[in-house]
Parts: structure tokens; C-alpha cells; sequence
């Protein structure tokens, strides 16, 4: 990661792939109509990137990215929550920096911050793996997918891999089929929450409307795994969910990197 940083003399980088090369060509790849693919290590938000690509032309700017105050840079121009909270936290040569638990995405969901309401509908509603996944993302801990656009065919999942939790990277295929598992088996935690707290009155209908819901999630599922068109589709409503939560998967992912390079700095 630091690499995007050290930047050797007359050098300038593309801050999306890490491409890197003197002035004219780093120009030109800019007018590229195709857009180059995000390095594996990126930090930064599309609005970032955009910021860092221009700036570093400018004298000034140049030395500073060059001396690594990429926050200065980004924060002249964003109101970016997330670097001021890191620069406000140094102090006294301790960086202390709270982070949020990022959860591994092959762990379950943090489900703590949906409503029972909600829990509620997604107990009779019709649609109910796109609005589940809108509302596990809106905790952030949960972001845990990066997917940069609509026409890549791979994404980064955070993830424990050999006893390091980092960014992989996997086919986006490979990501859908597993948060509709993952959705699937939150979705029967949740029914059977709703069964247990309604224990007591032992309503028939109510528990039979339950069961039904789960054989239509697993019908779902099924229609999923094997019906071609329903997989499309499917596949585009799930998709489309993560590119809108890019920006913020982003954030975590440079918290987790920023926490990374502050446990190796020591001072
Ligand atoms: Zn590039």
C-alpha cells in the first residue's frame, strides 16, 4: 500500500490502478476512454482518487503526496470524516484511533441494528433479499464488499485467510452466491427469533404465515441456484446494492489498512 505513497523523483501515479510513470504518459492514461481497474490495494474513493490524480500536477501538492500527506490533500477538498478523525487522534506520538469492527465476510452479518419492525416485515413481505441486504449494509461494520463497477467481473471481500484478515480478491459470482447463502440462513435466524418471542401465544396462523415465509426463501434460493433468468436478475439487484455502498466499504477498508500501517509504525 505504502508504495502508492513513495513516489521517485518526476514520477506521477495513477491513484485507481497504481499505474505509475512520468508526466505525459500518466496524462494520457487519464484520457483513456476505458477506465483502468482499481489496484487490489486501493484505499480511495472514486471523489478521492479523482482528487489525488489532479493535485499531484500541482508543485506543491506533488511534494506533499510525495511525503505522504495524502490526508492534507484529500481534506482540502472533501469533508472526509474519516481522515479527520484519524489526524485529530494523533497526538503525543500515540495514535489512538477506535475502530470499528470490521466483520469478516465470511462470518455472519451484525444484524444488531435492524429494527424488530423491520424484522417484522421481512417476515411477510414479498421482496425480501434486496431489502435484507439494504438494511444489513446501513451498519457500517458490515461493509465488508467492495465492487467497483457494473462491468468488472471481480470484487474484494474482506476476509481471515491463513490467520490474516485482509482484502481478497473474488469473482463477483462468487460473492452473490454467497450472500444469498448468507442471507438465507440470517433470514431462518430471524423467523425463528420472531417464532420464539411469539412462543407464548401459541398463534397458529401467525406460525403457520412464518413457515410458509421460509419455504418461500428457500424457494427463492432455489429459483436462485437454478433458474437462469431469476439468477440474472437476482444477480443485478445484489450487484447494483454494493456499487451503491462502495464509498463507504472504501472507508472501512482504509481503516483497516490506516490501522495496519499505525500497528507497524511504532514510535
Ligand atoms: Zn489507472
Amino acid at each position: 500500500m505504502l508504495n502508492i505513497y513513495i513516489m521517485l523523483k518526476k514520477e506521477y501515479n495513477c491513484f485507481r490502478c497504481g499505474y505509475r510513470a512520468k508526466k505525459s504518459n500518466v496524462q494520457h492514461h487519464f484520457r483513456r476512454t476505458t477506465a483502468c481497474k482499481r489496484e487490489i490495494t486501493c484505499p480511495y474513493t472514486d471523489e478521492e482518487i479523482k482528487i489525488l490524480n489532479e493535485r499531484q500536477f500541482v508543485k506543491e501538492d506533488y511534494k506533499k503526496i510525495k511525503n505522504g500527506n495524502i490526508a492534507e490533500i484529500i481534506n482540502i477538498d472533501t469533508q472526509n470524516q474519516t481522515i479527520n478523525h484519524i489526524t485529530n487522534n494523533i497526538t503525543n506520538n500515540h495514535i489512538t484511533i477506535n475502530i470499528p469492527k470490521i466483520i469478516p465476510f465470511d462470518q455472519d452479518w451484525d444484524l444488531s441494528l435492524i429494527d424488530y419492525s423491520d424484522k417484522v416485515f421481512l417476515s411477510i413481505a414479498d421482496q425480501v433479499y434486496t431489502p435484507f441486504l439494504k438494511l444489513i449494509l446501513e451498519n457500517e461494520i458490515n461493509n465488508n464488499v467492495i465492487i467497483d463497477n457494473y462491468n468488472t467481473s471481480k470484487g474484494l471481500v474482506f476476509k481471515k485467510l491463513n490467520l490474516e484478515e485482509k482484502y481478497h480478491e473474488i469473482t463477483i459470482e462468487k460473492i452473490i452466491d454467497e450472500s444469498m447463502l448468507k442471507l438465507n440462513k440470517l433470514l431462518h435466524d430471524i423467523y425463528d427469533d420472531i417464532l420464539s418471542k411469539n412462543e407464548k401465544y401459541n398463534n397458529k396462523n401467525f406460525n403457520k404465515r412464518i413457515d410458509d415465509q421460509k419455504k418461500f426463501i428457500n424457494q427463492k434460493l432455489n429459483d436462485y441456484n437454478n433458474n437462469k433468468n431469476t439468477k440474472i436478475k437476482i444477480r443485478e439487484f445484489i450487484h447494483n446494492i454494493y456499487i451503491d455502498k462502495k464509498d463507504n466499504a472504501i472507508q472501512n477498508q482504509k481503516l483497516v489498512i490506516q490501522n495496519k500501517d499505525n500497528i507497524e509504525t511504532e514510535y
